[in-house]
């Protein structure tokens, strides 16, 4: 049996719409500070947020550069076809072509690789395609006209010496790794990675190396949680599993509080040892919002304490009286209560802790991205709330289609690792006819 909380710690944060949660979590986002800056090496900084701009070292390109294997010819020397052009030589990928020896006068031609410069009198390459070699290779048939600067890129077309390339606050991919190292970084300024405490709770709950008692189930969510803050640039600190009992719990959570931000699983629900709520209540937790318009991940909570040990502020916190006596103002963290369901936890981590993490981590949050595919069978379901559904996107090439993956709720791992996103459902919606486009979140 089980009996609603008592409400005398009751937050006064209610539950709002997706939408406003959201927000509420981006507003908040705004003002999160990044941790220290530390120097790596370029492929240790995969994944990492840049802590300075990187800006071209030269012109990119350095030179005019062919882009094709051909010859480099006067355009104007094309306007009757076939035309005979003497070739003066040849330039190769590396190579400089001497002005003196390797230029194209009228009438004449020099032949050229992807990749090498254009020599001087040169507006344009033709394809070796479009073209023939006669006699003893000092003369060309050109059978193809081209316009004037085709088949090159002026030095500078991508960028001048000096313009900035990639912004401080960039998460480093592939494409950002290439841009630094083609500007002879070889090391870059990053974020320290901010370090995420991870809480599960449940009596219920034990470790994964553990055997399982009958009615015992493994920590999983500690697990996705800690790879989910990993693949958002974050640092996961695991902490030990707290019982649904006060003393232990706010143990765990002051722990946790002295991380940068802390996640809890479990006990935000409205049973009788749903205590989460309660036990950061008395620690005068400041909550934004106690729940969302959403399935799955109704109960979700967001809000901030100071109370935690240790650890630099990451949020500016109001001026305490003790600091405006020159004691430092108490740390001030965020933190989310997710609900203990394995596909509820991960859902609202995604819509709601990653955005956060991506702030403390030094990055401008990245907004959502809805995609469209076409359903694939009908869906029914109920008005009220935003649904975010498990679903499996597939079809061929560009004919992608989605259905929902088949599951039975919240706690099922199993279709959600054979789903590959989510189908978003507004909350006015009952039911969606096969063929319709649907929005959905890829996971
Ligand atoms: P709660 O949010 O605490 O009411 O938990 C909801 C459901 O999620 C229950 O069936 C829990 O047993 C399950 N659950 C809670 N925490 C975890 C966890 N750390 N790992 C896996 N399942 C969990
Ligand atoms: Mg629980």
């Amino acid at each position: 049996m089980s009996s609603p909380n008592p409400s005398s710690v009751a937050p006064p944060a209610g539950v709002v719409s997706f939408e406003a949660a959201r927000h509420l979590v981006e507003q908040h986002a705004v003002g999160a500070c990044p941790g220290e800056v530390e120097t790596v090496d370029l492929l240790a900084a995969l994944g990492r947020v840049l802590a300075e701009g990187i800006a071209a070292d030269r012109d990119f390109p350095p030179f005019a550069r062919a882009t094709r294997d051909g010859y480099a010819v006067r355009s104007a020397d094309l306007a009757q076809l076939p035309a005979q052009l003497q070739v003066m030589g040849e330039v190769k990928a590396g190579e400089w072509p001497d002005p003196g020896v390797c230029s194209v006068g009228p009438g004449q031609a020099v032949g050229i690789m992807t990749g090498a410069p254009l020599p001087a009198g040169a507006d344009a390459v033709v394809m070796v395609e479009y073209t023939a070699l006669t006699g003893t290779a000092v003369e060309v048939e050109i059978r193809r006209s081209v316009n004037p600067g085709e088949n090159f890129v002026p030095r500078g077309a991508e960028a001048r010496a000096g313009d900035l390339l990639l912004d401080r606050g960039r998460r480093l991919d592939h494409a950002a790794i290439a841009i630094a190292a083609s500007v002879g970084k070889s090391r870059v300024q990053v974020f320290r990675k901010p370090r995420v405490a991870v809480l599960s709770t449940g009596d219920e709950v034990v470790e994964i190396d553990a055997t399982p008692g009958q009615a015992e189930i493994r920590n999983s969510n500690s697990y996705s949680l800690a790879a989910q803050v990993q693949n958002a640039g974050g640092d996961p600190v695991r902490l030990a599993i707290a019982p649904d009992e006060r003393g232990r719990l706010r143990e765990l959570i002051k722990e946790g509080l002295s991380c940068d931000l802390l996640l809890l699983t479990g006990g935000v629900s409205m049973g009788k040892y749903d205590l989460v709520e309660q036990v950061l209540g008395e620690l005068n937790a400041e909550f934004y919002f106690t729940g969302a318009q959403i399935q799955p991940g109704r109960p979700v909570v967001f809000g901030s304490c100071s109370c935690g040990a240790g650890a630099l502020a990451r949020v500016p916190a109001p001026m305490s009286p003790s600091a405006r006596a020159g004691a430092p103002a108490p740390p001030k963290k965020y933190f989310f209560g997710l609900p203990g369901n394995p596909v509820s936890t991960m859902v609202t981590f995604e819509l709601f802790a990653r955005p956060m993490i991506q702030a403390l981590a030094g990055m401008t949050p990245q907004p959502l991205i809805f995609l469209r595919a076409r359903l694939k069978s009908e869906i029914r379901t109920k008005t009220g709330l935003k649904r975010f559904l498990p679903a499996v996107l597939s079809g061929e090439f560009e004919n992608a289609e989605v259905e929902l993956a088949r599951w039975q709720g919240s706690g099922d791992i199993a279709a959600l690792a054979q789903a590959n996103c989510y189908v978003v459902i507004p909350p006015d919606r009952e039911r969606i006819e096969v063929g319709e486009w649907v929005p959905l979140l890829m996971r």
